[in-house]
């Protein structure tokens, strides 16, 4: 096998999702969009589904078709993209919930699905998803008396608990939403970790539950081993890789390893991530290329067959570090080419 091997721990994820939700009294939801954050949807789903999980999100109607071949009927599956031109179709065959984010939005679905429940998106200050104020108010009567299931706004700072848009974005939610019947939801995973008042009806976590921050206490998910696929000696002075962007300064033994930036290691690691063998760190050095890197195993005591990149000694927030990006880049980037593998304990 020569391809990296990436190990899913789904009873991580069951725990992630549990413990989320032991931080909160009220209901939570679990979100998969983009492929179960790279993860596989399908997979991810069904073992939320099994850990307690009711109520599921993606981003696009597209993504719902995974999702609900994995759970079959039953379980809500919502989508914060909401009702797009030409979703009609897959959200009524996959019994999928749009949520509604613009007035052209509450038209259309009124008009192609009049009985077909919907959530509705508002925009509480992020300037990204959901109706502003003004459509709001205009059109909150209608809406109201069609039942929608959720009533919804995301925050756009919740990793900075100290950040002054998480109280503006609370209380506009609270102008726009209060008195209503309709359940709420506002707290993705950094919302859960803000604290009581920004739990709402429902929360909605998903980096969280796949290991990355701001979830301090996530039980980790995803691991990878990537196999050497040779290890030359080199003497000092000697290049390494495309661009001959980094020399030898001393003899060195060089492993050449199964992945590149078609695996999601992505060109910006360069020269700066580091490789694990057990407890060994071992320096990737040179460029990352397309199927391959080159990593410094010169102080391994022994040749290892395979080099970890992400494992017990380096998370995916830790790698994304050496990136420049966060933990949600590095998993959902990881590409098809790894032979993947799902555990249970
Ligand atoms: C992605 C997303 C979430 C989940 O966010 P995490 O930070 O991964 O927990 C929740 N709500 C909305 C609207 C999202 O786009």
């Amino acid at each position: 096998m020569s391809t990296g091997h990436l190990t899913i721990d789904l009873s991580a994820i069951a725990a992630n999702w549990q413990a989320l939700d032991a931080k909160t009294s009220v209901e939570t939801a679990a979100v998969v969009k983009a492929d179960g954050y790279g993860l596989g949807a399908g997979r991810v789903a069904k073992a939320l589904a099994n850990a307690g999980a009711r109520k599921f999100f993606v981003a696009v109607a597209e993504e719902g078709s995974a999702v609900r071949t994995a759970l079959g009927p039953g379980p809500e599956i919502s989508v914060f993209s909401g009702h797009m031109d030409g979703d009609t179709e897959a959200l009524r065959d996959l019994a999928l919930t749009p949520m509604l984010n613009s007035a052209q939005q509450v038209k259309r679905h009124f008009d192609t699905l009049p009985d077909h429940p919907f959530g509705v998106q508002l925009d509480t200050g992020m300037n990204r998803l959901g109706m502003e104020w003004d459509d709001w108010a205009e059109t909150a009567e209608p809406i109201m008396r069609a039942k929608p299931t959720l009533v919804m706004s995301h925050l756009a700072c919740a990793d900075e608990p100290d950040h002054p848009m998480n109280p503006y974005q609370l209380d506009v939610f609270h102008q726009m939403t209060d008195g209503i019947s309709t359940p709420r939801s506002l707290a993705a995973t950094g919302g859960v970790l803000l604290g009581t008042k920004y739990h709402f009806d429902l929360t909605r976590p998903g980096i969280g539950l796949y290991g990355g921050a701001p979830f301090a206490n996530a039980q980790p998910v995803a691991r990878i081993d990537l196999p050497v696929i040779q290890i030359r000696n080199l003497a000092e002075g000697e290049v390494v890789g495309y661009g001959n962007s980094w020399q030898t300064e001393r003899p060195a033994r060089i492993a050449t390893v199964a992945a590149g930036y078609a695996d999601g290691l992505i060109r910006q690691m360069s020269g700066k991530a580091t490789l694990w063998h057990d407890g060994q760190p071992c320096p990737l050095v040179g460029r990352v290329s397309m199927d391959l890197i080159t990593v410094d195993v010169t102080d391994c005591d022994d040749d290892p067959a395979f080099l970890t990149i992400i494992g017990p000694h380096q998370s995916i927030d830790d790698l994304s570090r050496a990136a420049g990006t966060i933990g949600y880049e590095i998993l959902t980037s990881l590409g098809r080419r790894y032979s993947r593998r799902y555990t249970t304990r």
